[in-house]
């Protein structure tokens, strides 16, 4: 018996509990981008460095400037341009020459910006009054050393590593990568690059997952493999999937169709435990969710778009999750239908859109060709949106929850 369908939002927090962390490596940061960081990342000194100017301009001390009928202030032969480690000293009455990230002078307290003096070879006349700490940007004034600059569960991108270099981080601990196999199943199906026949079905859950998950991981997962229906082949390329992986995915036969081996195979041959089957989501209904041992068990519908969309709302979080991401779940938004579109009565659909920002707001086309079994919509679609179960339809306007196809 199929029985009843688990609601979209209890299954994450079924999962969430069972997630166990993966290990974790040190990797120098160069080597580190999309990996999720493990241990908070600290500043190695402080940022900024040392006293430095925001400003192009000159450095002076502020009572120089101040009162009436100031006279010029005598510019001093070597400047303070970003590069120069000891900058001559700022005497009363002196002014020193300095670029925006030029170590500020001794005895100097704040920066005339070029634009508020005139001056030439010998000296400089303020027009506008300095005040003390004028364009200066302090030591450690962003950060000190020692303090947390990037915390624990963070995927690193770009700017997080950026911003650990500039603070001085040469390394970091990181989740290792997670070992991810993928296998499509189903007799019609022939491999990529093959004529396929009518009748015949070539495989796309493969490529699209070996294209996706080599993306998230930063490297090519294993070749992804691909079986027929007989119960044989079936068992002996699960087994291989499931041993020592940390996730297998099996797409194609866990519905209840008779051909749909999938399932019965995993539980009652192979000894994976079951999580959840079947969830009341469209497309993906019959998505299956196993563990055995340490190794996570996917089992995806055959339907191309149920794979893509189970992509963002299941596949990847979970990943995350056991990466030790903080964040695992994909992002949400608010989007407005620009079309009117027809719920499921009884499941969650995850539509997926096309989205124009216009007037002030995120618009969201429905797009037409929307059948699990289709993908061409899909693939110019950057969002889905969540419709929630319901027996009226959702008119042009109705603001709902959107998950961008982030990769
Ligand atoms: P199933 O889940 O095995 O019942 O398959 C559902 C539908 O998805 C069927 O029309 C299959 O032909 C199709 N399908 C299954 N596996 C794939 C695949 N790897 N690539 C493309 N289509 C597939
Ligand atoms: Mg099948």
């Amino acid at each position: 018996m199929a029985g009843e369908l688990t609601p979209v939002n209890q299954v994450w927090p079924i999962v969430a509990g069972r997630v166990r962390q993966l290990g974790t490596t040190t990797l120098p940061l160069e080597k580190a981008a999309s990996r999720v960081l493990r241990v908070s990342a600290v500043a190695r000194w402080d940022l900024p460095m040392v006293d430095n100017s925001a400003m192009d301009g000159f450095a002076v001390r502020a009572a120089d400037t101040q009162g009436e009928e100031k006279s010029p202030l005598k510019l001093v032969l070597e400047d303070a341009y970003a590069g120069t480690l000891n900058p001559p000293r700022v005497e009363p009455g002196t002014a020193v020459s300095i670029g925006t990230g030029g170590v500020v002078p001794g005895g100097a307290d704040s920066v005339v910006p070029k634009e508020n003096a005139t001056w030439d070879e010998t000296g400089v006349q303020v027009t506008v009054p300095a005040r003390e700490g004028d364009h200066i940007r302090r030591r450690g004034e962003e950060l000190k050393q020692g303090d947390e600059i990037i915390p624990a569960g963070e995927r690193l991108t770009p700017l997080h590593l950026a911003t650990m270099t500039m603070a001085g981080v040469e390394e970091v601990e990181v989740s290792r990568l997670p070992k991810v196999r993928v296998l499509s199943t189903g007799s019609e199906l022939v491999k990529a690059g093959a004529d396929a026949r009518s009748g015949q079905v070539v495989d796309s859950n493969g490529p699209f997952l070996h294209r996706v998950l080599g993306g998230f991981l930063g490297q090519d997962p294993s070749q992804p493999q691909c079986v027929g229906d007989s119960e044989d082949e079936l068992h002996t390329a699960l087994e291989g999937l499931i041993d020592g992986a940390d996730m297998a995915i099996v797409t194609g036969g866990v519905s209840v169709g008779d051909r749909d081996l999938v399932k019965p195979l995993l539980e009652e041959s192979l000894g994976v435990q079951r999580i959840v089957w079947r969830v009341a989501q469209k497309p993906g209904k019959p998505f299956y969710l196993g563990v055995r041992d340490q190794t996570w068990v996917v089992g995806l519908p055959g339907n191309p778009g149920a794979v893509g969309a189970m992509w963002w709302v299941f596949v990847r979080p979970l990943l995350l999750a056991l990466c030790g991401a903080s964040q695992p779940l994909p992002q949400r938004m608010s989007i407005r239908l620009a079309n009117e579109v027809k719920p499921s009565p009884t499941r969650t659909h995850f539509r997926w859109c096309r989205t124009e920002w216009k007037d002030g707001a995120l618009w969201a086309h429905a797009m037409e060709r929307c059948g699990s079994h289709m993908l061409s919509d899909f693939a110019l679609s950057d969002t889905m949106a969540v419709i929630p179960a319901g027996r009226v339809s959702l008119r042009p306007g109705t603001e709902v929850e959107g998950i961008p196809l982030v990769p």
